[in-house]
C-alpha cells in the first residue's frame, strides 16, 4: 500500500519511507492511498486475541512492508507486560449504563501517547533500515506536556536515533516537567521555549522547513524526523485500541457485534480521534466521534460553523495537553471529506497559515457533522465533573478525561442520543495530583512531588511506580530558549 500526501496526491511512498521521513516535503500529512477494510469475520477472530495480537492484526494491512513476524516481535517488546502495568494494556472499564472508560495510560509515562510512542521506535528504526538511510533520525518534538516525555521514554538509547523536545515554559504541568527534566538515555535533550504550545509547534516547524539547516545537519549525518502525531508511525498504533475496545466489549457481552458504540475524546492535535475516524472506515461500527475540548474550543466553533479560526484568546487551562489552537491532524480529515482533493486542501492550509483562518465548503461541513459531534467546558466544569465521577462511581478521573465525560453528559441531553459511549481516558490522575485534590475540594496542597502521595492517601488508589519514583531521580536539564533561537538549539544538541 501507497502514502500520499494530503497536498499532492502525486506524490506516493511506501510505509517505511512515510515513517522515517514523517512530514511530506509539500508540508502534506502521509495518508493511506486506501483504507483496508476489515473481512467479515475480523472483529470474530479478534475477540479472543491478546491485545498484541490484536495490534498486528489490524496494522499488518498497512504495512506491506513489514513482516507478520517483524509485528509480532515489536508488539511483544512495545506492549509486553513489564511495560505496561496491566496485561490487557488498553482496559475498558464500566463507569455507569452505557458508558464506558478506556483507559490508555498504564504505560510507562502514564498518558496516552504511550500507546503510540512505545511503538514508533521499533517502525522507524525498521525503517531506516527498509529505505536504506545512513543517517542517523534527528526526531524533533514539540510537546504539550505528554509527547516529550512518551517519545523520550520510547526512544532512550535506541540506536541511531537522537531526540531533542521543546516544551512551552509555562504550558506544563509541575510533574510533567519533572518527568522530563529526569529523563535518562544518553540520545535526548529537553529545552523550555518561552511561549505556548502553539508557538514550539510553529518553531519545530520552522526548523523541518529550513532548508540550511537540513543541509548543515546532513554534513553531519542526521536527518530531521518526527515523533509528533502527524507521523503516520504514531496514528496507526493509535487505530488499534479503538478495535480492541470494540472486541472487548463484544467479549463481555455488553453489545452485540454489528451495534453502534459512540466514542468521545478529549482532543488537541487531533491525533486521537481522528485514529478512531480510520477505525470506523475500516468497519468497526463506531457511532458519532464526539470531539471534547477544553476552553480553547477551536474545534468545537468549527464543527459548528465550517469555520476555522484560531485567531482567538489561548487559555492555559488545567487540561494542558488540550491546550492547541492549530489541530494539526485535522488536515487529513479535511483531504478524505473533500473526496481526496489535494488543491482544496492546499488552500484551506494556505490560508491557515496566511490569515490563520478558512472556512470550508458545505460539502465539507456537511460530512463533519455527519460524523463527528463536538463541545467543549472550562476548568470549573472540568472540576466538577472530577468530583461528580468520584462522588457518584468511585471513579478518579483526570482533568482531560473529566472534560470529555463532561462533554459527553451535555451530547446526551442536547441530542437525547444515549448509544452505549466509550469516553477516551487519555492521562493518569496522578500525572495531575494539584488539579484533581482541589477538584475533590482538598484546600491545603502539599508541596512538590508529595501531592502524589497526598492523592493516593485522599483516595486510597496506589500511584503508577513510575510517578512515585519520580522523588529520587536527578534532574538533568534546564535550558530555555526563545522560539526564534531553535535552529541553534538543535545545532548544539547534534555538535
Ligand atoms: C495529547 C493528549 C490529548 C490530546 O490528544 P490529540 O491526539 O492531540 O488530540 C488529550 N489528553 C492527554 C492527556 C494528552 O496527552
Amino acid at each position: 500500500m501507497y502514502y500520499v500526501s494530503t497536498r499532492n496526491k502525486g506524490v506516493k511512498r511506501m510505509a517505511a519511507e512515510a515513517i522515517a521521513q514523517g512530514l511530506a516535503e509539500d508540508g502534506g500529512l502521509f495518508t493511506p492511498e486506501v483504507f483496508p477494510k476489515l473481512s467479515q469475520n475480523a472483529l470474530n477472530t479478534m475477540r479472543d486475541m491478546s491485545y498484541q495480537q490484536r495490534a498486528v492484526y489490524v496494522m499488518k494491512p498497512y504495512l506491506d512492508d513489514f513482516t507478520a513476524s517483524e509485528l509480532t516481535a515489536y508488539t511483544k517488546r512495545a506492549y509486553g507486560d513489564r511495560k505496561f502495568d496491566v496485561k490487557e494494556v488498553a482496559p475498558v472499564r464500566e463507569i455507569g449504563e452505557n458508558t464506558y472508560a478506556l483507559e490508555l495510560w498504564h504505560g510507562p509515562t502514564c498518558a496516552f501517547k504511550d500507546m503510540a510512542l512505545q511503538m514508533l521506535p521499533h517502525l522507524l528504526t525498521a525503517s531506516l533500515d527498509k529505505t536504506a538511510e545512513r543517517r542517523t533520525a534527528c526526531i524533533l518534538v514539540a510537546t504539550s506536556g505528554d509527547t516529550g516525555k512518551a517519545a523520550m521514554e520510547g526512544f532512550r538509547d535506541v540506536g541511531r536515533t537522537r531526540i531533542l523536545v521543546f516544551y512551552p515554559k509555562d504550558g506544563v504541568s509541575d510533574i510533567q516537567r519533572l518527568q522530563m527534566l529526569t529523563q535518562e538515555g544518553e540520545n535526548v535533550g529537553v529545552c523550555a521555549v518561552e511561549g505556548n504550545f502553539d508557538d514550539a509547534q510553529s518553531g519545530v516547524k520552522r526548523l523541518f522547513n529550513d532548508e540550511t539547516l537540513r543541509e548543515e545537519l546532513s554534513e553531519r549525518g542526521y536527518f530531521f524526523s518526527s515523533a509528533n502525531s502527524i507521523n503516520w508511525g504514531r496514528v496507526l498504533p493509535q487505530v488499534v485500541y479503538y478495535v480492541s475496545a470494540y472486541c472487548d466489549l463484544m467479549r463481555a457481552d455488553k453489545i452485540k457485534k454489528g451495534d453502534p458504540l459512540n466514542v468521545c475524546v478529549p482532543t488537541g492535535n487531533f491525533g486521537d480521534i481522528l485514529a478512531a475516524y480510520y477505525a470506523k472506515e475500516m468497519g468497526v461500527p463506531l457511532g458519532k466521534l464526539i470531539c471534547a475540548s477544553n476552553q480553547n474550543n477551536v474545534l468545537t466553533d468549527f464543527m459548528r460553523t465550517g469555520l476555522y479560526d484560531r485567531n482567538r484568546t489561548f487559555y492555559n487551562t488545567i487540561s494542558p495537553s488540550m491546550d492547541i489552537l492549530i489541530s494539526s491532524n485535522l488536515e487529513r480529515v479535511l483531504f478524505e471529506f473533500s473526496d481526496r482533493d489535494d488543491g482544496e486542501v492546499r488552500s484551506y492550509m494556505e490560508q491557515l497559515a496566511a490569515s490563520g483562518r478558512y472556512e470550508v465548503s458545505d460539502a465539507v461541513k456537511a460530512r463533519f457533522q455527519q460524523n463527528f459531534a463536538a463541545g467543549f467546558c472550562d476548568d470549573g466544569a472540568t472540576r466538577a465533573m472530577i468530583a461528580k465521577l468520584w462522588n457518584e462511581a468511585h471513579y478518579l478521573s483526570d482533568p482531560h478525561s473529566a472534560v470529555a465525560f463532561h462533554v459527553l453528559e451535555d451530547y446526551r441531553a442536547r441530542t437525547g442520543d444515549d448509544t452505549p459511549a466509550l469516553v477516551v481516558s487519555t492521562a493518569s490522575p496522578f500525572k495531575f495530583c494539584s488539579d484533581v485534590l482541589s477538584a475533590l475540594g482538598v484546600k491545603e496542597l502539599r508541596s512538590g512531588l508529595e501531592v502524589i502521595d497526598q492523592l493516593a492517601e485522599e483516595t486510597g488508589i496506589a500511584p503508577p511506580r513510575s510517578l512515585s519514583i519520580l522523588k529520587d531521580r536527578r534532574t538533568r536539564f534546564g535550558q530555555t530558549t526563545r522560539p526564534e533561537d531553535l535552529a541553534q538549539r538543535v545545532l548544539e544538541f547534534l555538535k
